[in-house]
């Protein structure tokens, strides 16, 4: 059995980034940019008006105010789209709408809230002169030649995904068109005897091909461009021929015929064409899964398609299309985000790990007063698609864990999250344990330097057995709690400090949901029992033994005395303690990488 990430890394191996395409910029959204975009212009492209009021000299309103008007005459009016005719000279204005290029000699403008055209009765009268009722600032209400983007500025770097705001940038520098990496065409293959298309009547012992069609949604929802193949019956002339039919596709993904019953029709036919592993990958649902490249007939530009064969129970093939093809997909359109978002939840349900596998279960989660809850979403059999149609969610039980029972707080990948949205919600964590004295701190301190060096923002949390230093008595914050205040905050201009009473201690989780989602890294000091990535650190006076057990720990750092034998059993990365560049990287390629890592 092959663990959910190595089935994942060596299909990844085999998926490289598609070329480039130049298309209409209302094409192109959700495609990665393969182009830097500078700008040839200014934008705006001269001073204008932020505000509709008065264009008028800063210096001509000293000492305006509500009860003490400042008179200027004025000369002239300027709408957004012309340009003004007349020069601003003192005590005079110019009537500006906004967007409207500033006149020379104005370096303010005045809304018309501010002056006393407001207050005079419809029609308005005489406009030749106006009362300005407040003190203008040099710049106030202006917008500047080229704030937004001045002319030579890199606009939008290669790499970046186009959203809407983007498409609007592109629009802004007068761009029709940009260079995307191209979306992957995805030829879908059911097969199965058993299966009829969705226009047919059924006969006894048919029943529908549902299969091809999640699979082509889940191919468009992650933008690839899918084509249906049809239904490929369990023979090795049918399968062949369907096979040929979709080799000019950037991938293939077949359903169906990859477990244990019929898999040697499958196994024969792709055999033929190419190279094909077939794996059991440790995960439920979902075991069997195919992957291998296929050799095209005919001389094109890629010499081999990759196929992958995803089980034909319905939900075991949407969920493994969710581990396994989804982030090809995304590595083919050149993403950099490929995980799917995940938040930690209270699972209302008890949920089993019979045999040691990963276990994705489907969940409604909710969120009430700031925590998530998931429910499993009834019959959790691997053929029961409405547990999926009902689920926003897969409760993901590590294999290494028993199951969750109810009350536990377990991870949840978001099934309706795009994969950017998780990579805001929740950066990556990882926790650094150890016994007291073990040198945790010291190794903490080392890592936040060198992540700052490698430009993160960090943020860290230590946990305390005791009083905390921080609250100190005599402080003003020490007071309020005293007085029996149940929250203090604390600001200055440069900090904040939260310092709430609890009646229970809080958990990592709970924790990690405060300090919210603006930082690249949060280390942790402690927390054994969390669920969170731990890396051990093990220093031999302290005896020869772990604190958590291997199976908890992602790697071990040690003073060079951990002994090899205990070492090897463990399985485990063992870094040493003062290597602290050589952890950084760990923690960066196992953590991080995931959620930031380019494949561009
Ligand atoms: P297989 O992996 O081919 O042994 O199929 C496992 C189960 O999934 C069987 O009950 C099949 O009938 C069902 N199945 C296979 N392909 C499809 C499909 N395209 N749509 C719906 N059910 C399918
Ligand atoms: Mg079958």
């Amino acid at each position: 059995m092959i663990s959910v990430e190595e089935a994942l890394e060596k299909i990844l191996s085999y998926i490289e980034v598609l070329e480039p395409e130049r298309k209409p910029i209302l094409d192109c959204l959700g495609q990665v940019l393969a182009e830097d975009v500078y700008s040839t212009i200014d934008i705006p492209p001269l001073d204008n008006s932020a505000m509709d009021g008065y264009a008028l000299r800063a210096e001509d309103t000293r000492g305006a105010g509500e009860s003490s008007a400042r008179y200027l005459a004025v000369i002239g009016e300027v709408a957004a789209g012309s340009m003004p005719k007349k020069k601003v000279r003192p005590g005079t204005a110019i009537r500006i709408m906004t967007g409207a290029p500033l006149p020379e000699g104005a370096d303010a403008v005045v809304m018309f809230e501010d002056t006393d055209e407001v207050n005079r009765k419809s029609p308005r009268g005489d406009l030749s002169q106006i009362g300005v009722l407040c003190q203008a600032k040099k710049g106030s209400n202006v917008r500047c030649k080229g704030e937004d983007i001045s002319r030579g500025e890199l606009a939008l770097k290669k790499g970046t995904l186009l959203r809407p705001s983007e498409i609007g940038v592109l629009a802004s520098l007068g761009h029709s068109t940009a260079l995307v990496i191209r979306r992957p065409v995805v030829a879908i293959l059911a097969t199965g005897d058993e299966l009829v298309g969705v226009d047919q009547p059924l006969a006894p012992g048919q029943i529908y091909d549902s299969n091809t069609y999640t699979i082509a949604a889940e191919v468009s929802r992650y933008g690839g461009i899918p084509r249906i193949l049809g239904i490929g019956r369990d023979s090795v002339q049918s399968l062949t021929e369907k096979i040929d039919e979709g080799l000019d596709a950037d991938m293939l993904i077949t359903s169906g015929g990859v477990s244990k019953g019929d898999y040697d029709i499958v196994k024969d036919v792709l055999a033929e064409r190419g190279e094909i592993g077939f794996w059991t990958v440790c995960m439920k649902p979902g075991k069997p899964l195919a992957f291998g490249l296929i050799k095209r007939t005919k001389a094109r530009k890629k010499r081999e398609v990759p196929h992958l064969g995803l089980p034909g129970n319905p939900v075991s093939s949407m969920i493994t299309f969710e581990q396994f093809a989804r982030p090809a997909i995304l590595k083919m359109m050149g993403k950099k985000t490929i995980a799917k978002p995940t938040i930690r939840a209270i699972i209302h349900d008890n949920i089993a790990n019979t045999d040691g596998r990963r276990v994705f279960a489907r969940v409604t989660v909710t969120k009430r007063s700031g925590q998530y809850h998931a429910s499993l979403t009834g019959p959790q059999g691997s053929g029961i698609l409405m547990s999926m149609a009902k689920a926003n969610g897969l409760v993901v039980i590590p294999e290494s864990s028993k199951g969750a029972k109810a009350g536990d707080t377990v991870e949840v990948q978001m099934l309706d999250w795009g994969e950017e949205q998780g990579e805001a919600a929740t950066p990556p964590v990882v926790s650094i344990v150890g016994k007291s004295q073990s040198g945790k701190t010291l190794l903490m301190e080392r890592l936040i330097g060198e992540f700052k060096k490698r430009g993160y923002k960090v943020a860290t949390v230590k946990h305390s057995h005791g009083d905390m230093e921080i609250d100190h008595s005599g402080k003003d914050s020490w007071r309020f709690s005293q007085a029996g205040s149940d929250a203090v905050c604390v600001s200055s201009p440069d900090k904040l400090a939260f310092i709430k009473k609890l009646d229970r201690e809080l958990n990592v989780e709970e924790i990690l949901s405060i300090i919210g989602s603006e930082f690249d890294l949060i280390l942790v000091e402690g927390f054994k029992k969390s669920r969170i990535p731990k890396i051990e650190v093990h220093r031999k006076e302290l005896g020869d033994d772990l604190l958590c057990s291997p199976e908890e720990l992602s790697a071990i750092v040690t003073d060079g005395s951990l002994d090899t034998l205990v070492a090897d059993s463990c399985k485990l990365p063992v870094f040493r303690w003062s290597d602290t560049v050589a952890i950084a990287d760990f923690i960066e390629k196992s953590f991080v990488s995931n959620s930031r890592g380019s494949v561009l």
